[in-house]
């Protein structure tokens, strides 16, 4: 397998053949971002083509915004079967693509791309990923739960605000720092939270303003707390929330994975509340991205392995 950690630039591209290339295999699979260094997917999905018995690598390449459509193009005529998209271009990812699934253009991102009969199609699994990965950490459906997100303004807050809303969650709160794009984001859900039954009205969705007060009023209420914002990436990161709001019932899902005990999962941990952190969220995005391009089941322990190796073990 070739080195995972390497990510090529668009000019390489230009220099391969059809099905060869520099590597041992022939490159079938991307993640296109811009930076994309850090990327885990290689180490997920390589493992998994292998497992799979498919002949190919999934590689990285750093694609500036602006030549999106000329990567794009470049991957298709190599016969890839289709790409994955990180930041900044799951906008352009949308609008590159002659279909795009119901979902993903709601949420207005595509993170998958793949190539079936000469045509661009576009989905994108953060959403599902994110419910199969509070399925697993705590053996629960999330429509059977009150959700509140914590930066739902966010490119992946609001992916996850309209799986919600389309899953049809008990409730949900939005919160963001910049309150316009929560308020935004709650209109575009309204539709979704109005029903035919008498007793789930429009309630069940709301917009509290990101202060001490805002959070008091609603988060007794709430199952389970996410935290989508990027919050928490850094130790001198002010804090997402004060640790006397969280209550031992709470379900706590941070989206970050590194660090993998940010203070809110600590937080959550000492005063007895179940915490995850988004390794499980990554995993199930890439295992359904997987699914689309083969249509078949993505060996999701082989790929949780392939994410477990890649990250360092953290000294607490
Ligand atoms: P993004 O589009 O840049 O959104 C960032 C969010 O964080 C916004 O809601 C922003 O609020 C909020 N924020 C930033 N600094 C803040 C501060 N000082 N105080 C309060 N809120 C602040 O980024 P994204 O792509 O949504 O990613 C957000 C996080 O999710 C990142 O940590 C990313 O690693 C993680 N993520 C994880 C997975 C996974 O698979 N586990 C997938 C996607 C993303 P404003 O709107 O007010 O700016």
């Amino acid at each position: 397998m070739n080195n995972l950690n390497k990510s090529y630039e668009l000019e390489d591209l230009s220099k391969w053949n059809e099905g060869s290339g520099t590597e041992q295999r022939p490159a079938i699979l991307s993640v296109f971002g811009d930076p994309v260094k850090h990327s885990l997917s290689p180490n997920m999905h390589n493992p998994a083509l292998q497992n799979c018995g498919i002949d190919g690598e999934y590689i990285k390449i750093r694609v500036p915004e602006d030549n999106f459509t000329q990567a794009l193009s470049k991957i298709k005529d190599l016969g890839f079967h289709g790409t994955n998209c990180t930041i900044p271009l799951k906008f352009e990812a949308l609008n590159a693509c002659d279909h795009v699934d119901h979902a993903a253009k709601r949420m207005g991102a595509v993170n998958t791309i793949s190539f079936e009969n000469g045509k661009v199609i576009g989905s994108n699994s953060d959403g599902p990923g994110l419910v199969r990965a509070i399925r697993e950490e705590f053996s629960i459906d999330i429509r059977d739960l009150r959700v509140m997100i914590l930066g739902a303004g966010g490119g992946a807050g609001r992916a996850v605000a309209i799986q919600c809303a389309m899953e049809k969650v008990e409730s949900l709160v939005l919160v963001n720092r910049t309150i316009e794009k929560a308020k935004q984001l709650s209109s575009e859900l309204e539709n979704d939270f109005m029903d035919d039954n008498i007793h789930k009205g429009p309630s069940r969705l709301k917009v509290i303003e990101w202060s001490k007060l805002g959070l008091t009023t609603e988060i007794s209420d709430v199952d389970l707390i996410i935290n989508a914002s990027s919050l928490g990436m850094s130790s001198s990161d002010p804090e997402l929330i004060s640790q006397n709001l969280l209550e031992p019932h709470h379900l706590i899902y941070d989206m970050i994975y590194s660090p993998s005990k940010t203070k809110l999962i600590r937080d959550g941990i000492s005063i007895g509340a179940r915490t995850a952190n988004g390794l499980s969220m990554l995993l199930h995005q890439g295992a359904i991205s997987f699914e689309t391009w083969f249509n078949q089941e993505a060996p999701v322990e082989v790929m949780k392995k392939g994410l477990e190796d890649a990250i360092q073990p953290e000294i607490n």
